[in-house]
């Protein structure tokens, strides 16, 4: 399986339920978030998955991306299943490059 195509294709995934910014904004400064997002890293062992599964190993830079992105799908927020550890580079790739200001706060710590 191409992981970061996947991972790509459900990034562009909307929902009729967009989540206003200031909401979301809210979430990521929440304690919930950082209780999660540990749990994610240690379940990822603090590795990019997407570079692992092109072989590489990468562990600066990580941060936590919502799969099916947290505007969207809100009720996701916490959803281990819905979360994944990968690296600056790959979450680039991950989100359409051309909207990458919208992401520069996404997800990261
Ligand atoms: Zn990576
Ligand atoms: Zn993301």
């Amino acid at each position: 399986m191409d992981l970061l195509k996947d991972l790509q294709q459900k990034a562009q995934i909307k929902s009729n339920n967009r989540i206003d910014r200031d909401i979301t904004e809210l979430f990521y400064h929440s304690k919930e978030w950082r209780k999660v997002r540990k749990e994610v890293l240690a379940r990822d062992k603090r590795e990019c998955q997407v570079c692992k599964s092109l072989g590489k190993v990468t562990i600066d830079n990580l941060l936590v991306h919502h799969i099916y992105i947290l505007e969207y799908y809100y009720n996701k927020r916490l959803d281990i299943d819905n979360l994944v550890t990968v690296c600056h580079s790959c979450h680039e790739m991950i989100h359409d490059r051309y909207k990458v200001n919208k992401w520069k706060e996404d997800e990261y710590f």
